[in-house]
């Protein structure tokens, strides 16, 4: 039988401090005094507040214990499509700690910021060129930020030609954050339907595209994995109208190195730094979301700009058409040195191979597990793909079913439910780091439940049953939260 890395042996069950406490414990110890006591504070010495007391064993062996409890792209596979946890080389983590850069004070002066600020620059350069833009900011925190930071840029320019406009295009495949930023500009979206290739048609815009409507926020590789293929006559169609293109540029990893975003037609551009340039991503950040554009939108990027003089680094305010500023200083600085260092350690080739294995990964892992589970658009896909619970659906079993189940078998379950235009969606992202061995694992779990389905439904109706915490209420959890383990 093949060894699952599942949740089995010693997993210990964990107090709370305040229960696992016992008067008189004890986490260090002082020599004697030798003089007399007198408390510093008349609050304190009336009794303070109520903390535990422990011992040193008792503390670390708690906080190792609910570290154990964690899963992450460090313990084992964690293939949640569209978000791309990829494994991101512990080099660039030291490399952000450096003593220099870390503890860099945001109000230092220019003249001594060079190195910062000479990082910061060619970082810009790094970017516009993998994305075959023109210029860029390094500003956002994170990818909505970073959709929120273009919106208005379109809109500024729209403004300078005296052009009012209201509405902007979003597919219906669209990650849930770009109808907001859209809205948050002020812009009405407007719905447009994918085809049945999942994709969108040059038709389908060119129905909807007019002098009222800003432009298109459109992702690419789309939230199927698939790659919008019209995209270059939709940009056409877009432009003729006096619009702009915007491009969801969280997918990037499937396309590093391969496609040039400005070639397509795009204007404007977000990266999330968090997915694909080796930031750990999770827990709300930090993050970060640069935006590319095209040279005529260059003038109205946020300030402060980086700038370079015979050799000389500064940050300009010098920007008259400038949107402003959209984050304190010049953004998350310890996540742009994370990105220069994967950029500069995987090179050119490095970042394309990067690309390249993560779309062979995505369509091993399709090909092998199609007719298993049913596949809504069966052709070649990018960096993630899309199933459904449509056989399973028959027997009553959910997506939900197997995606808990998986976690008996040690993987984490992949994004469900999402995209929405899958009904029962599964959709898996395994990155380019996992290994063949790896793969081939979590895809024989994925089978054996889809055998289970059949053969023992009831087994993944009560799913997970290894891990710590089983089934939960889901609705409860969410309003009623139990803290304590
Ligand atoms: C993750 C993601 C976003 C949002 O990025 P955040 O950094 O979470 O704000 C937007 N679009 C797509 C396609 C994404 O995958």
């Amino acid at each position: 039988m093949k060894a699952f890395s599942g949740t089995t042996g010693l997993i210990l069950n964990e107090p709370l401090l305040w229960e696992r406490g016992l008067k008189g414990r004890c986490a260090f110890s002082f020599p004697e005094d030798d003089v007399d006591s007198s408390p510093l504070d008349p609050e304190l010495a009336s009794g303070g507040p109520d903390f535990p007391d422990l011992s040193e064993v008792d503390v670390v062996r708690h906080y190792t214990r609910l570290s154990q409890w964690n899963f992450g792209v460090d313990t084992g596979m964690y293939p949640l499509g569209s978000c791309t946890m990829k494994y991101n080389p512990k080099i660039n983590e030291k490399m952000a700690g450096l003593k220099g850069l870390a503890g860099a004070h945001p109000l230092l002066a220019g003249y001594l910021s060079q190195g910062a600020l000479k990082m910061m620059f060619e970082l810009e350069g790094l970017l516009t060129e993998i994305t075959g833009m023109d210029a860029a900011t390094l500003q956002p925190a994170a990818g909505a930020h970073g959709e929120l930071t273009g919106m208005l840029v379109i809109h500024a320019y729209h403004q300078s030609r005296g052009s009012v406009r209201t509405k902007i295009i979003v597919p219906d495949t669209a990650h849930g954050t770009n109808p907001a930023s859209a809205a948050l500009c002020g812009y009405q979206p407007v719905s447009v339907a994918s085809s049945e290739q999942g994709i969108l048609s040059p038709e389908a815009i060119a129905a909807v595209m007019d002098e009222d409507t800003a432009g298109i926020m459109v992702t690419n590789p789309n939230t199927l994995g698939l790659f919008e293929e019209n995209i270059r006559q939709i940009a056409g169609i877009v432009h003729e109208k006096g619009g702009q293109v915007y491009c969801d540029g969280a997918n990037m990893n499937a396309v590093m190195g391969i496609v040039s975003m400005g070639a397509m037609g795009v204007d404007v551009l977000h990266l999330n730094l968090h997915k694909t340039f080796s930031t750990p991503h999770g827990c709300g950040g930090p993050g970060s979301g640069p935006v590319c554009v095209r040279e005529h939108l260059a003038r109205f990027l946020p300030v402060p700009r980086v700038i370079e003089k015979n050799g000389v680094y500064a940050l300009s305010e010098d920007c008259p058409e400038s949107i402003g500023k959209l984050h304190a200083f010049y953004g998350n600085f310890g996540v742009m040195v994370k990105a220069y260092s994967y950029i500069r350690t995987m090179g050119a080739d490095g970042l394309k191979k990067a690309s390249q294995f993560a779309v062979l990964n995505a369509n091993y892992i399709k090909e092998r597990l199609k007719g298993v589970f049913h596949l809504p658009y069966d052709r070649p896909c990018m960096h993630e793909c899309v199933f459904s619970d449509k056989i399973q659906s028959a027997g009553k079993i959910t997506t939900l079913d197997m995606a808990k189940r998986l976690m008996d078998y040690g993987f984490h379950p992949p994004t469900i439910y999402f995209p929405l235009v899958v009904h029962g969606a599964l959709m898996i992202e395994p990155t380019e780091t996992e290994s063949m061995e790896n793969i081939d694992l979590f895809i024989e779990a994925l089978k054996s439940i889809a055998r289970e389905a059949e053969e023992n439904p009831e087994l993944l109706r009560q799913a997970p049953h290894k891990p710590k915490v089983t089934r939960l209420d889901e609705v409860a959890a969410a309003r009623k939260p139990q803290l304590a383990g």
